[in-house]
């Protein structure tokens, strides 16, 4: 789940600067969101594997709550200001924050964002794929591997020292050099005992906050949203779900990543999953 634009609106507090808001992790905190992450990774690999043409993204909200809690965890979205899921599902031109709907049937050649969080002993995972059903044209394609490709672009650059300029830095340019559009409405976000954490994670390069240097044992979600033509969004009436305004295709990729003193270690990577 993204920070909405509005929160970034807010003036940046002047008495208290943003660096010693955001939390650093314990050794034993570090452990426990790594069983957080897990069962994120999990939840998320294997919905992967199973959303096919003619589910509804009821079907997998329903699957993402059952697994979360089989795995001793409560769903992190569902309640959170009111959002009545355990995921965010967004398909082909929804940007973020879908909700999950039994009328809405997944279709061949779709873009599917599926977006969920786990809170697992006091702590947070977070993180979201986009899975092309069956079938997909070359430039969905295109701008489902550009999506993830970024968000590996920004996690290379995490590492104690480095700051968030240097991330969003890295994501902005490789996605205009593929040709689309990063959103600028929503954000990455600190995380740990609460969802959303300082510091905001922005996705481009930005003036509006000041620069965060990165330290170990900060714990990021970083989820870069990649356009197929224009970066802006708008609300629909349901007042979640974000869409693009020209209708075209939009793809995201989340992970929560710990930053330490040589690099990062990504805490929801479902490589480590076996299924
Ligand atoms: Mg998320
Ligand atoms: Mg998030």
């Amino acid at each position: 789940m993204n920070i909405l634009s509005a929160l970034r609106a807010q003036p940046a507090q002047p008495t208290i600067a943003p660096q010693r808001r955001i939390s650093i992790k314990s050794e034993r905190e570090i452990a426990i969101m790594r069983q957080a992450g897990r069962i994120v990774a999990t939840v998320l690999k294997e919905i992967s594997q199973l959303a096919k043409p003619g589910m509804t993204t009821a079907d997998l909200d329903a699957y993402a709550e059952k697994r979360i809690r089989e795995m001793g965890a409560t769903p992190s979205f569902k309640g959170y200001h009111g959002f009545p899921a355990s995921i965010c599902a967004s398909v082909n031109h929804e940007v973020v924050h879908g909700i999950p709907n039994p009328r809405k049937v997944l279709r061949e050649g779709d873009v599917v964002k599926v977006d969920t969080g786990a809170f697992y002993e006091g702590f947070h995972g977070d993180s979201c794929i986009t899975i092309g059903l069956g079938h997909m044209s070359d430039q969905a394609s295109h701008l489902i591997r550009a999506a993830e490709e970024a968000l590996y672009r920004g996690i290379a650059q995490v590492k104690a020292g480095h700051t968030l300029i240097d991330l969003a830095g890295a994501i902005e340019d490789y996605v205009k050099s593929q040709g689309f559009a990063i959103v600028e409405d929503f954000t990455g976000h600190g995380v740990g005992r609460n969802l959303h954490e300082e510091p905001s994670v922005f996705n481009f390069r930005t003036q509006e906050l000041p620069n965060v240097k990165l330290r170990a044992g900060m714990t990021l979600a970083i989820e870069p949203i990649v356009n197929q033509g224009s970066r802006h969004t708008r609300i629909l009436r349901d007042r979640w779900t974000a869409v693009t305004v020209d209708n075209k295709l939009s793809a995201q990729f989340e992970h929560t990543v710990l930053v330490t003193e040589t690099g990062y270690e990504i805490l929801t990577d479902r490589t480590q999953i076996s299924t």
